[in-house]
């Protein structure tokens, strides 16, 4: 299933990629289409077959690698509509509940106002009227959802599915998140720190080995750090705590307890508040973004200070880390343009020079749509893939309107 995942292949180029036989890869596959798992066509006289996305591989354009001219083989490629998960961001502005098939393709999004100081009881009612929201959706568009990934600010405990201390959320402190939401919603759920979530998904979409996706919010910055292909969590999972890296000892307090914590100085709030402090005028990033780019003074000079912020706490990461790329994502990535060039100037000045930093990091904006929730969700789909969580779960309440979708799973079964 896993080879499947991104590309449709013929049935010698499966034989070959797991060593089976002819019988034993037609035992399996006979399996797999019994479950609805996977498909089998010859749609490859598409001509852009040749040639998929390289910004979307899970776009219906499938590949053979040893498709002769002429005779094509037939494919196989996974059932995208077998099921759906469920990806949530949790954030400090807004919840977002987003559908994906098996292929990572998104069916369907909310992003809705977070009520996230309005007491344990309403953002946890929020939160799981919105998933059940998305699940009657998800049915009603025909897929069975077959696990649910919330993707939240750190610190938390992703094995035991605890928010911890998330300064965004101080209501929900120490919420067993996972087992609260499974007993509710009778199916699977993990939990992500959020950062780690964006970066699985803009691993997933691009090359690249070793990166650093710092993950700038309204209120915090968070760094998913990619080492040889996987996401690093830490000896207890808590890595990626990069706002709160302290840059100045005697700078603003930070409701984690530090003073002068990059997040203080460089987050969207910070950036805003800079700025109304210089020119008294309350605006959002992207108008101030919009007057940087006219050349107005405050705006520019506010992104540079933040820009500046960024680079200097990033300088302790390449040091330590020698990224192949710095990966911006999330709000506070709109200013890009701006916070690119001052954080390259900063490293320029403090990464060890010797190791070349300024020809050989690349610093680019993540261009990947809500990646927060595209990453919780392709967190469950790794899962899922992996057979660390069942593909197949039975819905009944959403089964009648299956019958489309190829052979369900008998009941019980
Ligand atoms: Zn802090």
């Amino acid at each position: 299933m896993a080879l499947l995942r991104t590309r449709a292949l013929g049935r010698a180029d499966l034989s070959r990629a797991l060593g089976l036989s002819k019988t034993a890869l037609g035992d399996l596959i006979a399996d797999l289409g019994a479950e609805g798992l996977v498909v089998e066509n010859s749609v490859a006289e598409n001509p852009s077959a040749e040639n998929p996305s390289a910004e979307n591989p899970s776009a219906e354009n499938p590949v053979s690698l040893s498709a002769p001219r002429g005779r094509r083989p037939a494919l196989l490629r996974v059932n995208a509509r077998r099921a759906a998960v469920i990806g949530v961001e949790l954030s400090a502005t807004v919840f977002e509940y987003g559908i994906y098939d098996l292929t990572s393709t998104l069916l369907c999004v909310e992003r809705l106002p977070s009520r996230r100081t309005e007491g344990e009881a309403r953002v946890y009612s929020q939160l799981l009227g919105g998933i059940r929201t998305a699940l009657e959706r998800a049915g009603k568009l025909g897929y069975p959802v077959a696990a649910v990934g919330v993707a939240a600010p750190g610190p938390l405990d992703a094995q035991a599915g605890a928010l911890l201390m998330p300064p965004a959320f101080p209501e929900l402190h120490r919420l067993r998140l996972r087992s609260r939401l499974e007993g509710d919603l009778g199916l699977p759920v993990r939990l992500e720190h959020n950062s780690a979530a964006a970066a699985t998904a803009f691993l997933r979409q691009h090359d690249g080995e070793n990166f650093v996706y710092l993950l700038l919010l309204e209120q915090g910055i968070g760094a998913g750090l990619v080492m040889d292909r996987r996401v690093y969590r830490g000896a207890h999972g808590y890595a990626g705590e990069f706002g709160h890296v302290s840059l100045d000892v005697n700078g603003p307090p930070c409701p984690c307890g530090n003073r002068g914590c990059l997040e203080r100085l460089a987050d969207v709030d910070a950036i805003c508040q800079a700025y109304a402090g210089r020119t008294q005028a309350d605006l959002t990033l992207t108008r101030i973004v919009e007057r940087a780019g006219q050349g107005e003074a405050a705006a520019l000079e506010v992104l540079e200070g933040a820009g500046r912020a960024i680079g200097l706490a990033a300088a302790a990461l390449v040091n330590l880390l020698d990224p192949s790329m710095l990966v911006l994502g999330g709000p506070g990535a709109r200013a890009s343009p701006f916070l690119i060039p001052a954080i390259r100037r900063e490293l320029q000045g403090r990464a060890y020079p010797y190791l070349g930093w300024g020809e050989h990091l690349e610093i680019r904006a993540c261009t990947l749509p809500n990646p927060v929730g595209r990453g919780a969700a392709e967190c469950v789909l790794n899962a899922l893939y992996r057979g660390d969580l069942p593909l197949t779960q039975p819905r009944p309440a959403i089964r009648p309107e299956l019958t489309h979708t190829g052979p369900l799973n008998p009941p019980g079964g």
